[in-house]
């Protein structure tokens, strides 16, 4: 959660100096990265237990070989960084979409950073994902009235030797829009009536609500 932070914060700076064209240094997104680490340890006084140097070094090292493998041409300049959006789907009976999408490339491929610490399995990634991408080709055609070009995932595996897996997707379909909307209805119709289910999972390691569901038993 920390290192993600962190760098996702040094790449939304890289992504907002190539859109204002400004020359690409290393040491500034290095000392970025360290000013930003230690702000956000500050803040959540995180028990590392011995690994915050390897996490720390582990971390850096996937951003630089980011910054040199990455599939974006230096001179293309995005169409939108870290940009807050929010969609009207009251036409479907449903409360406003919001959401914050990483980057939209030239050409409207958008595209979202994970930090990660095993090479991703793309057939998982695809499953894991759909939510959150059709969600973003909803809020960008409503954004924009255009379809996206693309949705693209960049997975920075801070393995011991980093990698950069990324994962191409055509925009999403209709049907996948549809899916996604009678999903919405389902968890609004649980939510009126309190039917709350807990599903343990990965996702419960970052759920602010694990005491609360331990105790709902
Ligand atoms: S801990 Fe959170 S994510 Fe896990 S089942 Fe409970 S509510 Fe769901």
């Amino acid at each position: 959660m920390h290192a993600g932070s962190t760098v996702h914060g040094v790449l939304q700076a890289w992504s907002l100096s190539r859109w204002r064209r400004e020359p690409f240094a290393t040491e500034r997104f290095k000392a970025l990265f360290n000013g930003q680490w230690k702000a956000l340890q500050a803040e959540t006084r995180i028990n590392w237990e011995g690994e915050e140097e390897a996490e720390r070094a582990s971390s850096w090292r996937a951003l630089e070989h980011y910054f040199i493998e990455t599939p974006i041409r230096a001179d293309e300049r995005p169409e939108a960084v870290e940009v807050s959006v929010s969609a009207d789907l009251s036409a479907h009976g449903l409360p406003a979409l919001i959401g914050i999408i990483d980057l939209v490339r030239a050409g409207g491929r958008i595209v979202d950073f994970k930090l990660v610490a095993k090479t991703p399995d793309v057939e998982m990634v695809v499953h894991t994902t759909e939510v959150q991408l059709t969600a973003y080709s909803i809020l960008y055609r409503d954004a924009t009235g255009r379809m996206e070009a693309g949705l693209e995932l960049h997975h920075l595996v801070r393995t011991k030797a980093p990698k950069l897996i990324i994962t191409s997707l055509p925009p999403a379909t209709e049907q996948k829009h549809a899916r996604l909307f009678r999903q919405l209805e389902s968890y609004q119709e649980g939510v009126a009536r309190r039917d709350f289910v807990p599903a343990p999972g990965f996702a419960c390691l970052g759920c602010e609500f694990f005491s609360e569901c331990r105790l709902y038993r």
